[in-house]
C-alpha cells in the first residue's frame, strides 16, 4: 500500500547513518595549516572544485582543524603568499563534527538549523589495547543528505 511504501522510504533516512554515505577521509580534498596562499595552493584549491576545503594541523588528516570556504580567497592575492591560518583565523568558520551513528533525518535536521552544511564525521575507536580516541571517518554534506532524500522519495513513487 501506499501508507507501507512511504513509511519504508522514511525509514531509509530514520535507519541509514551518515556513516553510510560520508565521503572517505583518504578521498577529502583538504590542506595543512602550514599552508601559504601563494600561487600554486590557490590553483590547487580552484582546481579541486570544491567549495569547502577542510584545514588540518600537525601533519595529520584526521585532526582537522578549521575550513577554508572558497569564496574567503576572492580579495587575497598570490603575490602576498598569505599563510592559510591568516585567513582561517580572520574568518574562523565553525567547524561541525557528528558521531558516525547519526541517522539521515537527525543529520538533515541539523544541517537545516545550523549555518553549515558540511560536517566532519568521527566514531570513538575502543578497538585497540590503548584508550579509546576519536577517529575521523571522513565528511558528510547536504548534498549527501539530499541524494539520499531523493532516492527515497522515487522509491516512493
Ligand atoms: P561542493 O559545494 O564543494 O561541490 P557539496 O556540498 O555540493 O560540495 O558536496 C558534493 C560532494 O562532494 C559530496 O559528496 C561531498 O561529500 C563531497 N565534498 C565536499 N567537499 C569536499 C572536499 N573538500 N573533499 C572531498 N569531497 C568533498
Amino acid at each position: 500500500s501506499e501508507f507501507v511504501k512511504e513509511e519504508f522510504s522514511r525509514g531509509m533516512l530514520r535507519t541509514k547513518t551518515v556513516e553510510d554515505i560520508l565521503t572517505p577521509l583518504k578521498d577529502c580534498f583538504m590542506l595543512p595549516s602550514s599552508a601559504v596562499l601563494d600561487f600554486s595552493t590557490m590553483s590547487e584549491i580552484m582546481q579541486s572544485g570544491y567549495t569547502r576545503v577542510p584545514i588540518y594541523e600537525e601533519e595529520s588528516r584526521s585532526n582537522i582543524v578549521e575550513i577554508l570556504y572558497v569564496k574567503d580567497l576572492a580579495l587575497v592575492d598570490p603575490e602576498d603568499c598569505t599563510p592559510m591560518t591568516t585567513i582561517t583565523k580572520f574568518y574562523n568558520h565553525p567547524l561541525h563534527f557528528v558521531f558516525n551513528d547519526t541517522k539521515l533525518d537527525a543529520m538533515l535536521e541539523e544541517f537545516k538549523k545550523g549555518n553549515s552544511h558540511m560536517a566532519i564525521v568521527q566514531k570513538v575507536n575502543n578497538e585497540g589495547e590503548g584508550d579509546p580516541f576519536y577517529e575521523v571517518l571522513g565528511l558528510v554534506t547536504l548534498e549527501d543528505v539530499i541524494e539520499e532524500v531523493i532516492k527515497s522519495e522515487i522509491l516512493d513513487e
